[in-house]
């Protein structure tokens, strides 16, 4: 780490996650030959919030302590946006690390924020409903300084959905005395929450599908998908895959996956899901699987979307798939992009691909602001022509760089931040 604010190492940032991120961004920034006073400034997050707060479990004399985390990559945008994480493992790093690739995939997609992320270190599933609440509520309070409709404007990420940004939403109101619908996205549409953003990050994703297939050398009828992790995204990702014509022949999830060459009933396999937590159990009338076997299907697309560090320089090698589309954030690590470029595999990257769900997140809180609410119909409209612009914007920037989707991406949201930077000046 030769660059100067790291100079003695990434430590509170530490974690594999950041490092990746740190490094895809110095290889962009060299590649762009970008000014070192600004580069120096996007490699660490402006605000990084750490918390530690007690819960009670039902059992009222039981007391648990969890850390809570938030992190604003970039001030300099606009309001700051992101998601918050309810896993086992989070810690800063990796919401620093996701807080930056927001910050980058905001500018790709045009959108005036800069990067967010939350967190807090517990695993959803043992908890609770009411736990969760508790949990939840508590950690709201605890970043409660940061947030806001024009500060910084959190939505849902693994472990948490549209009830937790609904109590979210609700305690934010209660401390400030009137309802502010704008402090978060991805609520339910009784409290001011979009139509089609429980959709959105899936469909976006898969609205890709036919011109990045034209780029893989595919042709997109009945072609076939498999799709690593089942909760918001991937699921969604599976239901638009299959109703434009797709065959989705493996899905999986924490619990294991399946295999069926003869094509996934996608429904059958979210009501299942739905009645029982997660997939387990669940054949549809296919085999079993593991997780690792998702990736190693002979289906032409691959759409990781659960965790991130999934596609590493021990599988890339074997992934038959022409086509890898990242729903998830952080999915791949450089070594294996490295590898998948060497085999020609074309990667639609995370920060363009999954893009979808800050979207339509922005589309929510411009409702809000506004208290007038859009139909369906132009919801879905807006969402395709921006996924789609992006996407032809980021393969001119390949075709002049002569370089793969990611890097290109990252060229456009990178340059666009810069601009904003040095425009801007330094204060004082
Ligand atoms: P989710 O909690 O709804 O679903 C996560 C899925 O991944 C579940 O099916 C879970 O069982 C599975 N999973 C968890 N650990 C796994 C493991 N070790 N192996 C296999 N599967 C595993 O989360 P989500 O909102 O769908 O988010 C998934 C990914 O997409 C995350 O990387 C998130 O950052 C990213 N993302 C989400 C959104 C959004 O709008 N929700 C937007 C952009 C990116």
């Amino acid at each position: 780490m030769s660059h100067s604010i790291l100079r003695g190492g990434l430590r509170e940032w530490e974690s594999p996650l950041y490092q990746e991120a740190v490094g895809q961004f110095d290889r962009v920034a060299d590649l762009i030959g970008l000014d070192e006073n600004v580069a120096e400034r996007l490699r660490v997050p402006q605000r990084s919030i750490m918390v530690t707060f007690p819960y009670r479990h039902d059992d009222y004399d039981e007391v648990g302590s969890l850390f809570g985390y938030r992190v604003q990559h970039l001030l300099s945008m606009g309001p700051t946006k992101g998601g918050i994480r309810y896993a086992p493992d989070v810690n800063l790093g990796e919401v620093a690390a996701l807080a930056m690739l927001m910050t980058w995939k905001c500018a790709i997609v045009g959108l005036p924020f800069g990067g967010a992320k939350g967190g807090v270190r517990v695993d959803p599933t043992a908890l609770s409903r009411s736990e969760l609440q508790r949990v939840t509520r508590r950690y709201t309070t605890e970043i409660i300084n940061f947030i806001g409709p024009n500060k910084d404007i959190p939505a849902p990420d693994m472990g948490t959905d549209e009830q937790v940004m609904g109590w979210i939403m609700d305690t934010y109101s209660q401390q400030v005395g009137y309802s502010v619908p704008a402090v978060v996205t991805g609520k339910p549409p009784a409290l001011g929450g979009s139509v089609a953003r429980r959709e959105a990050t899936g469909r976006g994703l898969v609205s890709l599908l036919p011109v990045a297939a034209l780029q893989a050398g595919l042709a997109t009828d009945g072609i076939t998908v498999a799709i690593h992790g089942f909760g918001n995204v991937g699921r969604y990702a599976a239901l638009a895959a299959q109703q434009g014509g797709a065959k989705v022949v493996a899905i999986s999830d924490v619990s294991g996956g399946v295999f069926n060459g003869k094509g996934i009933d996608v429904a059958d396999a979210m009501a299942w899901v739905d009645r029982n937590r997660s997939l387990e159990g669940y054949t549809g009338g296919g085999d079993r699987i593991s997780n690792e076997e998702v990736f190693l299907t002979d289906a032409e697309v691959l759409m990781p979307c659960a965790i991130g560090g999934v596609i590493t320089d021990a599988n890339a090698g074997d992934i038959n798939a022409r086509l890898i589309m990242e729903g998830a954030n952080g999915p791949t690590t450089l070594a294996a992009d490295r590898i998948l470029n060497d085999r020609g595999v074309v990667v639609v990257p995370d920060v363009l691909g999954n893009a979808g769900g800050v979207t339509v997140s922005y589309f929510e809180w411009v409702q809000d602001l506004q208290n007038y609410f859009w139909s369906e119909t132009e919801i879905v409209g807006r969402l395709r022509e921006i996924m789609s612009r992006a996407f032809d914007e980021v393969m001119s920037i390949a075709v002049v760089h002569k370089t793969d989707l990611r890097t290109a991406a990252l060229i456009k949201g990178i340059r666009r931040v810069a601009d904003a930077k040095l425009a801007r000046g330094i204060f004082p």
